[in-house]
């Protein structure tokens, strides 16, 4: 998600926030009427006033706020109440502006309790301070097990709930996991055990049961998802017993990361929609918009160019990194006949494949194998798989199965019931607490270990706390050390329930040197911020900044491991979209050459190269109105998919080759993978000798094991050929304004002439 985009959504917040307020004082007057109209003594009076907030707090006591016009003395008309009725004494109210009243109790309040406050015939519940942050909390109801969720074996399945609130817990057992369907089988009660959690073992072999559970929170009682669920039905209501080892491909005990023992600055990444891959009729790929479309094989255009599986396996990437897989709330799963599109930065079952993406969202396991199929295609076919994770938010806080369980407790809420928002999503989780950092580290490793899952990328980990992104890295690296991790570092304003704790974005970066992070620094001077020109697409002004670029080296951190580089993603204009955007009296010809000369950027500078998909076939995004997209989150295919025909087009065939002889090159050349700002400082010269705002880079032999004597790296972003001084000796050209790749394209010596708006890269061979 992007950093802008948030900044309009936060404004959003605020005028919720206002309707929120209002419509919970409509929702708690109305169901309480009923119950004071009989107790109320003066029913010829109505009150002028109603409640817009009523909060206890431990020093001062229940703080009021009404809407204006209160007269008369509060102490006698307002009355306090507990659960069962009785009556705490007030001892004395302060009334400021006619809005605003302060009670002072005779009796503190017990936290774990509810009460009322009355006023005539309105009655409004009383906010008691969130007590899951504290240490008390935390201490008694840490539960650090690893049998959360439903354990199958063939004799008994093994239920355990964390439910430290609940004062009763029982499963209901059904026959299908669809939500609306009257189907219940049986329930079966659960008992408390340790740390706040409920057990129960029920007999007989339940793979493919259906399940919730029935949790009663101060006398009510919400029927829920397991937050733990491995599988769900449709749309993710009800979750079920599965034995993952019966969704397991044949071969899948061997299946391993093809790219096992590379850094990650060795690792070429590439951002994929599942739809987008084959929503396009030229894809020639049957299973539109499925998992298993990224298992077919021998697939082609009209023409006959590869595609897909084939396609992706032949461009060299090493990981593909697939948009959100998990099971998000957006896409309505049983209307799939209806075309449907949405990124999915929308989580309702974290531990559950996206139903949508299977061909069978009603039958709980099919998601599950095919999910694993995908994977070991994948890894068979050399390329390793990112998963987009987004534990910083949910779909929605108030329907989201943790927090029906544990009221709120996933999410940062005020004592004032208010949603921390600063995701721009309504609600950010509070991973500082001890149950949900288990929980997303738990989520982490279960991908990493059951789909086999080779790096993660972090939405919004600015709103994660370090702590439990280490540990989810540390006990990931325990059994799978080649797992990569690397995130959006954004600095958002939240609301961190606990203090001490520190937030992983990009300027604690130290704190967290096993993640790597986006680098907006490079994006935005390589191609300009929004409406305006970078170093690659015709404003060649922040040379400077790309002396820095080209070493890895970013204000936030000094080695290249930790900076993704890129020039587009989902987020924003395709890099495409954007030249032509800048550049509207560009000839194609030339949009051309500023998108080659941002690719050769990317794969040439220090640090982890990033592409979008289709980047390599000038992919654009263009609405209905002709417009470009900047944030197709929910627009339709037609807008996002991948235009497989347009390689058809010698130049856009050309563009594709380039990328593809890009990979090639950075994949032989160790030299541009350094790691540490060590190797750079002691293998990379920045050349001061070149033409004004051309920037160019020696890298020795033997840097990071480079098989060669030398590189020679060039950018141009001016309009005008450069001459740029070779260092001595006999130099081969590699990359140019027109090839790139592992075949010899011409020789050099003491000088090089690089043409405008483009990269050169030499070799001392
Ligand atoms: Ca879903």
């Amino acid at each position: 998600m992007r950093k802008k985009y948030l900044k309009i959504s936060k404004r959003f917040f605020v005028a919720s926030l206002v309707a929120l307020i209002t419509l919970g004082v409509s929702a708690c007057g109305k169901d309480e009427v009923k119950e004071t109209t009989t107790n109320a003594e003066s029913e010829s009076e109505e009150p002028d006033i109603v409640f817009a907030t009523a909060v206890y707090d431990e020093k001062k006591g229940v703080v009021v706020r009404v809407t204006p016009g209160f007269t008369g003395d509060a102490k006698e008309v307002f009355v306090i109440k507990d659960a069962d009725g009785n009556v705490v004494p007030i001892t004395d109210a302060k009334v400021v502006a006619d809005t605003n009243i302060t009670f002072t109790l005779g009796e503190e309040m017990d936290l774990y309790g509810e009460y009322t406050i009355n006023y005539g015939n309105v009655t409004h519940s009383i906010l008691l301070p969130v007590l899951y942050s504290r240490e008390e909390f935390e201490d008694a109801y840490t539960y650090e097990g690893e049998d959360l969720g439903a354990t199958w074996t063939k004799d008994a399945t093994a239920f355990k709930l964390w439910a430290p609130t609940a004062t009763a817990v029982s499963i209901n057992f059904y026959e299908s996991g669809d939500e609306s369907a009257d189907d219940l089988i049986s329930t079966f009660d659960m008992t408390a055990d340790v740390n706040g959690t409920w057990k129960a073992i029920k007999n007989g072999n339940l793979d493919g049961t259906y399940y919730t559970y029935s949790v009663t929170v101060k006398g009510s009682t919400v029927e829920a998802c397991d937050p733990y669920a491995r599988a769900t039905g449709v749309n993710g209501k009800r979750a079920m017993v599965i034995d993952l080892d019966a969704t397991n491909p044949e071969g899948w005990e061997a299946d391993t990361n093809p790219n096992a023992g590379i850094n990650i600055t060795d690792a070429i990444l590439y951002e994929l929609h599942i739809r987008d891959l084959s929503s396009d009729e030229s894809s020639g790929i049957t299973n539109t918009g499925k998992f298993i479309g990224l298992t077919e094989t021998g697939t082609t255009t009209a023409d006959g160019i590869s595609t897909g599986l084939d396609y992706l396996k032949d461009l060299g990437i090493t990981h593909l990194h697939i948009l959100p897989m998990y099971d998000y709330g957006s896409v309505d799963e049983s209307k799939l006949n209806n075309p449907q599109f949405n990124w999915g930065y929308d989580p309702v079952n974290y531990n559950v494949p996206e139903g949508s993406y299977s061909t069978d969202p009603s039958d709980g396991a099919v998601r599950v194998k095919e999910a694993k199929e995908m994977v070991m295609s994948l890894h068979n076919a050399g390329i390793s798989v990112v998963m987009d994770v987004v534990y910083n938010h949910v779909y929605n806080a108030e329907e989201f199965c943790f927090n029906k369980i544990v009221p709120g407790y996933f999410s940062r809420i005020s004592d004032y019931g208010v949603y921390s928002a600063g995701s721009g999503c309504g609600n950010d989780t509070a991973s500082e607490r001890n149950m949900v950092s288990k929980y997303i580290v738990d989520s982490v490793v279960y991908w990493a270990n059951e789909y086999h899952i080779d790096g993660f990328r972090f939405d919004l980990a600015g709103l994660i706390d370090t702590d439990t992104l280490n540990k989810a890295i540390e006990k990931v690296h325990e059994t799978h050390p080649d797992v990569i991790f690397y995130a959006e570092g954004w600095d958002m304003k939240t609301d961190v329930t606990k203090k001490g704790y520190t937030l992983a974005t990009q300027s604690n970066s130290t704190l967290i040197p096993e993640m790597s992070f986006f680098n907006d620094y490079y994006r935005d001077t390589l191609k300009g911020g929004d409406n305006s020109k970078g170093y690659a697409t015709g404003n060649p002004a922040g040379y400077n900044a790309v002396k820095n670029m080209i070493k890895g080296y970013v204000s936030w951190s000094k080695n290249p491991s930790q900076t993704i580089n890129y020039a587009s993603c989902h987020d924003g204009y395709t890099i495409f979209d954007k030249i032509t955007s800048t550049n509207s009296s560009a000839t194609m010809a030339e949009k051309i050459a500023m998108n080659k000369l941002s690719a050769a950027m990317v794969m040439t500078s220090q640090g982890t190269p990033f592409i979008m998909s289709g980047e390599e076939m000038l992919r654009s995004k263009v609405n209905a109105d002709g417009s470009f997209s900047s944030n197709s989150y929910k627009s339709p295919d037609s807008v996002n998919s991948l235009k497989w025909s347009t390689l058809s087009d010698a130049a856009y065939m050309d563009v594709h080759d380039y990328y593809k002889g890009l990979i090639a090159f950075r994949k032989a050349h160790a030299g541009l993978r350094m790691m540490t700002a060590d190797e750079v400082n002691a293998n990379l010269t920045v050349m001061s000798d070149t033409p004004a705002k051309v920037v160019a880079c020696h890298i020795k032999g033997g840097a990071n094991g480079e098989t060669s004597k030398g590189l020679f790296v060039i950018y141009n972003g001016t309009s005008s050929e450069a001459t740029v001084t070779l260092p001595a000796g006999n130099w081969t050209i590699y990359i140019n304004e027109e090839k790139a790749g592992t075949t010899a394209l011409g020789t050099a010596n003491a000088t090089v002439n690089v043409a405008k708006v483009s990269a050169m890269v030499l070799v001392q061979e």
